[in-house]
Order: structure tokens, then sequence, then C-alpha cells
């Protein structure tokens, strides 16, 4: 690992992440300028640099963050599969979306796209200032049947109860609406692994790989998609790209989960 790798893991490691994201909107564009070239190009945001920048909490992955967009492999991912795959035709009407613990590469992609109808694109958060609501998604404070597409990434492995929080999305998302749930996933589980009893940062950290994650998904990530009462669809939609195209984009190897109601 480089001198940046190292840098980068020691400051996600050390600084507090409200912190983070005040500096990170200048200090890792700036960072980006050592990368100019070519070589890679983020579909977010269109930049092209020799690399992207390298990120990572425990482990540091090479060429995962976009120094323009702050983008990681999986939103690269996940924006192209909503904006090239026949998904995209949902998206022409403005439907309703609620977007949850919203990434800010996404979210900006987002308001450009709802210029035209900016209350129909619904930011929420457990406590970040940049969310139109403040909730816990395990009690989501909106009618039934109120929203057409919800955008949950990366939070149920966070959440008390997932399936309290699954029920609640179910609960609030129109027939015929669909959600994008990604998470992390173990894929050398059978089943996924939580024990409340483990609440220490510390401990967390050791046994669940983040400090405040309280379970680590197994191949069963469908199964508990759909204990809800959502249809769960995995794709791999990385592996439908040639391999020059998916280290220009550097996409990663996250599956798209997806459920439809
Ligand atoms: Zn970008």
């Amino acid at each position: 690992m480089g001198i940046i790798g190292r840098t980068i893991k020691w400051t996600l490691n050390a600084i507090p992440r409200t912190a983070l994201q005040r500096v990170a909107g200048w200090a890792v564009p700036a960072l980006g300028l050592l990368y100019m070239g070519k070589g890679r190009e983020c579909p977010i945001c269109g930049s092209k640099r020799r690399k992207f920048l390298p990120y990572g909490y425990g482990p540091v992955r090479e060429d995962a963050l976009c120094p323009r967009c702050l983008s990681l492999e999986r939103h690269r991912l996940l924006w192209h599969y909503l904006v090239h795959s026949p998904e995209q035709e949902r998206f022409k009407s403005l439907p309703t979306i609620l977007h949850i613990a919203p990434e800010v590469c996404l979210m900006k992609q987002f308001k450009r796209m709802y210029a035209s109808k900016p209350q129909n694109y619904i930011t929420a958060d457990l406590e970040s200032p940049l969310a139109d609501m403040h909730f816990d998604v395990q009690q989501i404070p909106m009618d039934d049947q109120s929203v057409d597409i919800v955008i949950c990434n990366h939070l149920l492995e966070h959440v008390e109860s997932d399936h309290k929080a699954l029920k609640e999305i179910y609960r609030i998302m129109r027939h015929g609406g669909m959600g994008v749930m990604l998470a992390p996933i173990d894929y050398s589980r059978e089943k996924t692994f939580e024990d409340d009893t483990i609440t220490d940062p510390k401990q967390r950290a050791e046994v669940f790989g983040q400090y405040d994650h309280r379970r680590i998904y197994g191949r069963d990530y469908l199964e508990r998609l759909r204990a809800a009462g959502f249809e769960a669809e995995e794709i791999d939609y990385a592996a439908t790209f040639t391999e020059q195209q998916r280290t220009l984009y550097s996409f990663g190897c996250d599956k798209l989960y997806i459920v439809r109601k």
C-alpha cells in the first residue's frame, strides 16, 4: 500500500465521520490532482483520471474513490445500472423516490434529474443535516404506499432490527414499486451472523469488521429481503461488462439487490 492509501486508512479510522464529510468536499478533489490522466472514467460525474483513489476502513482497496464526486465502486455500478438498464424507463415520469442514508454522489445526480419536480425526490437520514427528513428506518413517519422507489444502501447492517426496517419500507412502498437494497455480503457464510450482546465499538469492529455494524450478511440475504414481503433479485451487473470496461469504471465485484412490491 502506498503513502496515500496508508494516509486515507488512518484518516478514516482516526477522524469522526461528520468532520470527514466537512473536509472531504475539497480535500479529496485536491488529492485527485495527483491522479490526472486517462485510464479511469467515473460514470456518475464523468471525470477521467489515471486511477481512482485508494479507500477503506479495514483493508484499503486500490482504485476505489472518485476524487471528484467521491463515488465508490458500488455507487458507480448502481448508477450505471439505474440509467442504462431497462430500469431507466421508471425514472422518466419522475416517480417519488425516498433515498435513505443518501450517498452524496448519487444525491447530486438525482437532484439534477428531479430539477423540474424536486418535491418527488426525498432524502432521509437519522441525523445528517443534508437530508430532508430525519427518522429511524424502523419507524418511518410516512403514509402507507406513499413512495414509488426506495433507495437504501449499506444501512441494514447498522440497524437493530433489519426485519422491522424492511417491513416499514414495504409498507410505505406503492404496489409496482421497486427498491435498491445494497449491503455488504460475506458469500462464504450460508447464514447471516448477528450477536446483539456485542455492543462495544472496538469489539464490533473486530467481530463485524466495522465499529458500527451489527451483523454480517450471508447468502441468505435475499431470503431476508423476501421475508418482508418483497420479490427480491440479485443482479451481477458487473459481469455484463468486458474486463476492460470493468477496469475503466472500477466497478468492483458488488452485486446489486433489487426488491419489488
Ligand atoms: Zn465521480
